[in-house]
């Protein structure tokens, strides 16, 4: 689900949220989430941490990715439209 992954990334750029949160985002499952989380570890820095959501403002576990910065915005998956 490539999809998924890209919309649960530029979710959590710069804002870490709680797993919930990001779930009712994307209109996934917590658990289509967690394997999408799983995925992204391989690829940038997924960072898991216990404080606010920036989205319900509940104290949880919350995700957060770190933008890459030594990459280019425009990669090799655009298609033309
Ligand atoms: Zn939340």
């Amino acid at each position: 689900m490539p999809e998924q992954t890209a919309l649960v990334t530029a979710l959590i750029v710069d804002r870490p949220m709680c797993l919930d949160c990001i779930a009712m985002s994307v209109g996934s499952t917590v658990d289509e989430v967690g394997v999408v989380l799983q995925r992204l570890t391989g690829v940038l820095e997924l960072h898991a941490e216990h404080r606010v959501c920036r989205s319900c403002d509940i104290t949880a576990r919350v995700f957060s990715v770190e933008r890459p910065a030594d990459r280019p915005a425009r990669t090799a998956h655009q298609r033309h439209a």
